[in-house]
């Protein structure tokens, strides 16, 4: 074995037959071998396109030797293809390179989450290539041709006429200066006599300035933003948690870390949880840098995606603001994170590489060296525990900015206040509505049920309205005249009958959805401007922005939204916060549900009385003595969190041990309930760990499949990992049973 053989690290003068490795975007084990044609100098981060069977793939040239840690490093895989039948790389894209640094990220992420490699590399290249359409990339002459084996029609003649001049040309460029037809420049290609090149990138991204419109902060406020730039200026890894009330600066102090950056010549990265909702944030962000940021996430065109990922690749987008996927962008100079809101769990993606970004932007930061800040005015048990073993730092912004005051809070019995039968709203709540509205004070209901009724039922034979494929309710949508499922696609018109019995008008709706609520409110007050916030009314970022402008304006006087107004809006004129339910999520077996429900009622609260007004905030629940409500009437969220890190601490429950979950779903229950018995039957065991179930997952049915749970437990010291990977090696499942593994899940 020649070392030189293995090395991905190769200079054109070796021969021919230079080995390496490419990884493609696909779910294979790890990457594949090929052979380095003698022309072409192939570095480790070189975006190549290979042939896969009959087909050509896009992948990236992959360093021969792993950097993960020994419990992380998955075990290495068959031995190597005889070198004479290694199959030739095409070409060499012309692209930037991956760096070392965000290889090594996506061989951890993909070790840390136990998928494969090639599925994380996915995020950072089909993107991309997704984004970048044919007509943005061009042609132009390869450097040496080999001319000779060529067979050289004239349409052929004409193109290498045509670009000898040197310039890059789209095939339609070619097709419509030639008159040759587009199979004419495949077949150049093909034959390696053209080659691949993008077209000179637009260079679209302003240049914030770190000196524009810099904020009078207030004492806290300067002390936190020294801190904070002083951690920009280590130039190190570090995680710092900037924690402080709704409304005390938070943003504005982050914004002065990455005025530092920017003055050390860095790119700086923002991690927003919901970045579709982000108008008021890039508002402030250009009123502070005087230009906009480049923006990341699922719902910017596809130009728009090329040119940021060209951007953060080649350093001219400075600034990128996005959701969860922009971590794998391949940034040319990245020197900080910044995660907002680090306790929302949209920052976990639950399909595909199932992953935490708060979690992997704390990994990038680590393995590139550079400071990463998460920011919350509740931040998650798991960032607390971090803080209290002294790997984060701690910020905090204890009051509100310019003397505001925290709303004030009232929890109202239900059992001693209870709305008139078949309505959600009580008396004292609709009363202090009316106060409000007279004052020409804006007020926000809030309940977190998109639709009419989250349950219908038929009054002479108790059928309810499930789904055929989840075991879920369907949620009527009285607007639009359906019933729908939440968890899967399907939707059906309202019956007009039962379907069980037949009976006329006995299809009842239980419960309230925020279109209920609304109905009451109208009925309440008629004169009132009502506007509702929910993913059914706002249809994507442009409607949200002009809500969120209307309200600002006071255009509105009475808001009724879901879990989308409980974001870090700045509403000035609002003044009154009711909770229809204050009591939903509490329900269920989930160990987190307190957690949640604190963060999100924590975040609707802080959305009154912002400004001068002070604000005040109506809980409505049928448990007041549940230490939710009592925390967020004392407003003692650290005495809450200690509570429960004291129920978590004995069962090692994260972050006091380590969890995954392994859901095992089938087409069948007997199919699901023997793959899983079967995990049960070789599950592991000894000292710090321990396997939970197998028991219906929580969702027991979804999408016609049928899932049961695991958890596989284990202290802290303990990496579930390589014990996860020898586990799911020894089992032999039938062919329709499958296993999707959740490290960290967000719910046990
Ligand atoms: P948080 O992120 O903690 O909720 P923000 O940073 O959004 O707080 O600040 C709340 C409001 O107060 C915003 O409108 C912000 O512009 C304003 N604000 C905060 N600090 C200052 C300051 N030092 N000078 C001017 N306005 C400020
Ligand atoms: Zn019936
Ligand atoms: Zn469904």
């Amino acid at each position: 074995n020649i070392p030189m053989q293995d090395s991905g690290n190769l200079t054109a003068s070796a021969c021919s037959t230079t080995r390496i490795s490419v990884l493609l975007p696909m779910p294979f084990a790890g990457p594949f071998d090929y052979r380095a044609p003698a022309d072409m100098d192939l570095q480790p981060g070189d975006i190549v396109v290979a042939p896969l069977g009959k087909r050509q793939e896009t992948g990236v040239v992959w360093d021969a030797t792993s950097s993960l840690p020994a419990d992380l490093a998955p075990p290495a895989t068959e031995k190597k293809v005889d070198a004479a039948r290694l199959r030739p790389v095409v070409c060499r894209l012309d692209l930037p390179p991956l760096s070392a640094e965000l290889r090594q990220f996506i061989d951890w992420v993909a070790a840390y989450t136990l998928t494969p490699p090639g599925m994380v590399l996915a995020m950072t290249l089909r993107l991309h290539m997704r984004a970048a359409p044919t007509p943005t990339m061009g042609w132009a002459l390869a450097e040496n041709p080999d001319l000779n084996a060529l067979r050289l029609t004239p349409a052929r003649q004409k193109v290498l006429d045509l670009l000898a001049d040197g310039n890059h040309r789209t095939t339609t460029d070619i097709t419509n200066a030639t008159g040759v037809s587009a199979g004419v420049v495949k077949g150049l290609a093909n034959a390696g006599v053209l080659r691949p090149v993008s077209l000179g990138p637009e260079r679209p991204f302003g240049h914030p300035d770190a000196h524009y419109n810099p904020p009078v902060l207030e004492g806290e406020q300067q002390s936190a933003a020294v801190a904070l730039r002083q951690t920009v200026t280590e130039n190190r890894f570090s995680v710092t948690l900037l924690e402080g009330v709704t409304g005390s600066g938070k943003t504005e102090i982050y914004l002065e870390a990455i005025a530092e950056c920017l003055e050390q010549g860095k790119q700086a990265l923002i991690l927003l949880p919901e970045i579709a909702l982000s108008a008021q944030w890039m508002e402030r962000f250009s009123r502070r840098f005087g230009v906009q940021p480049a923006v990341w996430h699922s719902e910017i065109g596809q130009r728009a995606r090329r040119l940021t990922w060209l951007g953060a690749a080649d350093g001219s987008a400075s600034v990128i603001v996005g959701a969860r996927s922009a971590l794998f962008l391949p940034f040319h100079n990245l020197g900080l994170i910044i995660v907002d809101e680090e306790h929302e769990a949209l920052f976990k993606q639950e399909e595909g590489v199932i992953y935490n970004a708060r979690d992997m932007a704390v990994v990038r930061g680590r393995l590139a060296r550079f400071p990463v800040v998460v920011v919350s005015a509740t931040p998650s048990l798991e960032t607390l525990a971090n803080v209290e073993a002294g790997r984060y730092r701690h910020l905090v912004l204890p009051t509100r900015h310019g003397g505001a005051e925290l709303p004030e809070t009232r929890v109202l019995d239900l059992r001693d206040h209870p709305p008139p039968r078949g309505l959600f709203l009580s008396p004292e709540l609709v009363e202090d509505i009316g106060a409000t509205l007279e004052r020409q004070e804006q007020v926000m209901l809030f309940l977190n049920r998109r639709g009419y009724a989250p349950l219908t039922l038929c009054r002479s034979c108790g059928h309810r309205m499930e789904c055929p494929h989840c075991t879920a309710w369907l949620v009527e949508h009285r607007n639009r005249k359906v019933l729908s499922c939440h968890y899967c696609d399907h939707t059906e018109p309202m019956p007009p009958t039962c379907p069980q019995c037949g009976s006329d008008h006995s299809l009842t709706a239980i419960g309230p959805g925020i279109e209920r609520i609304t109905e009451e409110a109208r009925q309440l007050f008629p004169d009132a401007r009502l506007l509702v916030m929910s993913s059914d009314t706002l249809g994507g970022p442009a409607a949200t922005a002009e809500a969120v402008a209307k309200i600002s304006r006071r255009e509105v006087d009475l808001i009724i939204g879901t879990q989308i107004v409980a974001k870090g809006w700045h509403f000035p004129h609002l003044t009154l916060v009711g909770v229809v339910d204050a009591d939903l999520g509490l329900s269920g077996a989930d160990l987190r549900a307190g957690e949640r429900t604190i963060q999100l009622l924590h975040q609707v609260a802080g959305r009154a009385g912002r400004a001068s007004s002070p604000g005040r905030v109506i809980l409505q629940s049928y448990a007041p003595e549940h230490p939710v409500m009592q925390a967020l009437l004392s407003g003692d969220f650290d005495a809450f969190m200690q509570q429960e890190a004291a129920q978590r601490k004995p069962g090692f429950w994260p972050p006091y041990g380590r969890l995954a979950a392994l859901i095992v779903s089938a087409d069948t229950p007997v199919a699901a309930d023997e793959a899983a018995a079967q995990l049960g039957r070789t599950a592991p065991y000894g000292e710090g760990i321990q396997v939970l179930g197998p028991a219906p997952a929580p969702l027991a049915v979804l999408r016609g499949r049928h899932r049961r749970r695991l958890l596989l437990r284990t202290h802290r010291n303990i990496a579930v990992q390589p014990i996860l990977r020898r586990w799911l090696g020894m089992v032999n499942l039938n062919r329709n049973a499958k296993v999707d593994v959740d490290i960290d899940p967000v719910s046990f």
